[in-house]
Order: C-alpha cells, then structure tokens, then sequence
C-alpha cells in the first residue's frame, strides 16, 4: 500500500504541467523568462505507454513534441516550501507532453483554456516509474528527443528557469498533491512538428528512454 506511487498511471490522480520552463525555449522563442511558474493540467486518461500509438487528435494538423522530465509525488503535501519538497518526491519518469499546436495556437490567440490542445488521449507517453536513486542529481540530468533517428532536442535540466522543488512548493501553494500525482517539468527549445507515420524516440542521458510511433486514425 505504502508505495502505491509508483503505479503513478493508476492511482495517481492528476498530472501538473509547467510551460516555458527553459531558458533554451525562451530564448529561441524570443519571449521573456516568466515571472512566476506557468501552470496547466492534463487528465490521466492522456498517459500511454511503450507498445502503443501516439494518435493524431480528429482535427490536428500540427501535432508537436515536448521532452519532458516528469516528477512523482510520494505523498500527499500541500503548502510546502521549496527546502521541503525532496522528501516528497517518490521518483521519476521521462514524458512526452504532446501538444495539438494548431489548437494551442488558437487557444492563446482567443483566451481560451489549453485542455484540448494539451490533454487529449496519447498526449501524455510516458516511461516506467524511474526510482529516485537511479536519479540522484536531478536538477542537472540530460534529455533528448529524436523523429526517425535525427536529433530535434538535446538538453539538461539544469538549464530549467523554476527548479524542480520550487515548481513542486508552488503547485501545492494551490493544489494538494498526492501520491502518484506527476509534475510535468517543461521542454527545452527544438519541439516542433511530427506526423503520421514518424517515430519519436526520446530518453534521459541511458537511463530510459522508450519509443513511439505516430499515427492518424481519422
Ligand atoms: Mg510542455
């Protein structure tokens, strides 16, 4: 009962994402570090894992990747301060945020919220839960993104704007995190577009990494 966190796919309740969280994207992107965390959710029904399809969503056109790092929540917090949050960090995985650009595009552009763009079915692949020991020095830890074998992202965490235990002190100023909940933690510059019939492979330095092909069932 004690580690039922590590199921992170089935008991965890929510997933909690950060956006324009490296300093490598801002700058590419030509838009200022933000002032404070930006945050949104997506649903659990978005995880998939190695052996399935990453599906094309009825109207995208412009599917993007996003390597992330992913954060396990250990047990239940709310309020923490940032010195507070490795004692309740259970492991790691590595993510993939996908994300429908044309809808985020449109999103942005009218005010509206980001759940389709971000939290459809498959827009969440997802490792194996990652024991925290194999993982020691997080905040500087390599991830890469590739698309049929040529290398779109290639960075380290320790290039992120708001650290892990700061992201983790500031979603639970709002949100009472629970086992299994995961925190997304952002993607470095070089997400871009993937389509029907490509292969992402994605991985943190050797540690993990898992392979997914894209399809459009529509
Ligand atoms: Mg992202």
């Amino acid at each position: 009962m004690a580690e039922l966190y590590r199921d992170f796919k089935n008991h965890g309740k929510k997933i909690v994402a950060v956006c324009r969280n490296y300093r490598s994207l801002t700058a590419a992107q030509g838009i200022p570090n933000p002032e404070k965390p930006i945050l949104f959710m997506k649903p659990t029904t978005a995880y998939v894992s190695e052996g399935a399809n990453i599906k094309v969503p009825l109207g995208c056109e412009l599917l993007y990747h996003e390597v992330e790092l992913g954060v396990v929540i250990r047990k239940r917090c709310t309020n923490i301060s940032p010195s507070e949050a490795d004692d309740y960090i259970g492991g790691f995985l590595l993510a993939l945020d996908m994300t429908a650009k044309d809808f985020h595009n449109e999103a942005k552009q009218k005010s509206r919220p980001w759940f389709l763009c971000k939290g459809f079915d498959t827009s969440c692949p997802v490792s194996e839960f990652i024991d925290k020991y194999r993982i020691p020095n997080y905040s500087d830890v390599g991830l890469w993104l590739k698309v049929d074998g040529i290398m779109k992202q290639e960075s380290s965490t320790s290039d992120m704007i708001y650290p892990i235990p700061e992201i983790i002190s500031y979603a639970s100023k709002y949100f009472t995190l629970e086992p299994g909940d995961v925190i997304l933690t952002g993607t470095p510059a070089g997400s871009g577009p993937v389509f029907s019939g490509q292969t992402i492979e994605c991985g943190l330095t050797d540690i993990v990494s898992m392979k997914f092909p894209v399809v459009n069932t529509h």
